[in-house]
C-alpha cells in the first residue's frame, strides 16, 4: 500500500452510534432520565426543539451524584463498532489526523477512549459540570441549534479536506461542510431526503475502503500541484 504522509484530509468521527454501536446518550437518557427523554427526543427529531435545548432539558435533571453510576453503566454497555480499532491504525499508518467530534458528553467519550487520546488529533464534546446539585452542560463550538456544531469544529482545520463519519442529526451540519461523508441510520435518511451524496457503512472496514479510494484522488490532487 502507498504510504501517504501529511495527508491533506482530516477525519471527523462521531462517537455515539458511530464508534459505539448504540448511542450512549440514548442509552443513558433511557436509563437515567426515562420517559421524559423519549418525549424530548421525539421533539428534537421533529425539530420542534433544538438539539442543544432538548439534551440540556433532559440531562440537567440528573443529580450530579449519579455520575459514577453512569460511568459504570457505560463501561458495562458500550460496544465498539466493528473495525474501529483497525480504522484508528489505518489513520495512524497513513498520517491522517483522526478527530473525535461528539454531540455527547465529555465523560462518555473519556470512559471509552481515554487510553487512546494520544492517538487522536482532537476530541470535541459537550462539557459536563457536576459541581452543583444536578448536571450542568457547558458548550463550545455552538451554532443556533447544535450543542456541539461539527461544522464549527471543522473550521479549526482550515485548508484540509474533511471526511465525516456519522449516524445522526448531530452530524448534519458537519456533513454540509465535508468533502466525503460516511453515513448510516438517521444521518443517511436526512441526507437522502435532501438529495446529498454519502457513502453508506455498517462497519469501519467499509470506511477504510472508502477513505482509501478518496486518498487516491487526494494524492493525484497533490501531485498535480
Ligand atoms: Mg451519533
Ligand atoms: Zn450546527
Amino acid at each position: 500500500m502507498v504510504k501517504i504522509s501529511n495527508s491533506r484530509s482530516v477525519v471527523f468521527c462521531d462517537f455515539d452510534g458511530t464508534i459505539t454501536t448504540k448511542g450512549m446518550i440514548d442509552e443513558i437518557g433511557e436509563v437515567f432520565v426515562g420517559q421524559r427523554w423519549l418525549e424530548l427526543k421525539r421533539q428534537m427529531l421533529a425539530r420542534k426543539l433544538t438539539l442543544r435545548e432538548g439534551v440540556a432539558m433532559a440531562f440537567e435533571t440528573i443529580p450530579s451524584s449519579q455520575k459514577e453510576a453512569i460511568v459504570e453503566h457505560i463501561r458495562k454497555t458500550a460496544v465498539i463498532r466493528e473495525g474501529f480499532w483497525q480504522f484508528m491504525d489505518f489513520c495512524d499508518d497513513n498520517g491522517i489526523p483522526l478527530v473525535v467530534a461528539s454531540g455527547g458528553f465529555d465523560f462518555f467519550v473519556e470512559t471509552v477512549l481515554s487510553k487512546y487520546y494520544s492517538r487522536l488529533a482532537g476530541v470535541y464534546t459537550i462539557g459536563t459540570d457536576v459541581s452543583g446539585k444536578n448536571f450542568h452542560l457547558t458548550h463550545t463550538f455552538v451554532c443556533d441549534s447544535c450543542g456541539l456544531c461539527k461544522a464549527k469544529v471543522m473550521n479549526e482545520y482550515p485548508g484540509k479536506a474533511h471526511i465525516l463519519v456519522g449516524d445522526g442529526l448531530t452530524d448534519l451540519h458537519g456533513a454540509y461542510e465535508s468533502d466525503l461523508v460516511f453515513a448510516r441510520a438517521g444521518l443517511a435518511e436526512y441526507l437522502t431526503k435532501e438529495g446529498r451524496a454519502y457513502n453508506p457503512y455498517d462497519t469501519f472496514f467499509e470506511v477504510i475502503d472508502g477513505v482509501k479510494e478518496f486518498l487516491k484522488s487526494d494524492v493525484t490532487v497533490r501531485q498535480s500541484k
